[in-house]
């Protein structure tokens, strides 16, 4: 699988071993490991074996692998009821600071860790709501 990897991404190089990192689980397509700076205990990353910098440019198959991955991981790392977010950010403004694409699993063990969010929803008209509908719909 590392045909799909580059040479200077640093979760390229994860995978390939060449940087070390706390390996959590692996299958053919996917990888997982600990955050280096977690937001929480148990914060693991899951990454493809396919080196794209966001969310829509990774191919099928590779997100095919990685959901069922992933939530094995988040019933491990997580609390026996455990609470978490699985988050996955797309470009700076997003918050993505290393660009190939990783989803978090960031265990909420309670109110004090895990992910802050802010939450801020906006008001909006059911004509705007309307009009948003036709533009996505218009283009899927
Ligand atoms: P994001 O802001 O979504 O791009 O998050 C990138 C995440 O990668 C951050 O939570 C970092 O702590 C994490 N990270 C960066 N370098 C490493 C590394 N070498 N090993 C493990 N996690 C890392
Ligand atoms: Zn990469």
């Amino acid at each position: 699988m590392t045909k799909h990897l580059t040479e200077n991404c640093i979760f390229c190089k994860i995978i390939r071993g060449e940087i070390p990192s706390h390996k959590v689980a692996e299958t053919e397509k996917s990888y997982c490991f600990l955050d280096i700076n977690p937001l929480s205990e148990g914060h693991c990353l899951v990454i493809p074996k396919y080196h794209a910098e966001y969310f829509h440019l990774v191919p099928d198959e590779y997100l095919a692998d990685i959901l069922p991955l992933a939530r094995k991981v988040a019933l491990a790392s997580g609390l026996a009821d455990g609470q978490y977010n699985l988050l996955q950010n797309n470009g700076p403004m997003a918050h993505q600071q290393v660009f190939h694409v990783h989803f978090h699993i960031i265990p909420k063990p309670n109110p004090e860790q895990g992910l802050k969010v802010g939450w801020p929803m906006q008001k909006v008209e059911q004509n705007d709501l309307k009009a948003t509908l036709d533009r996505i719909k218009e283009k899927l």
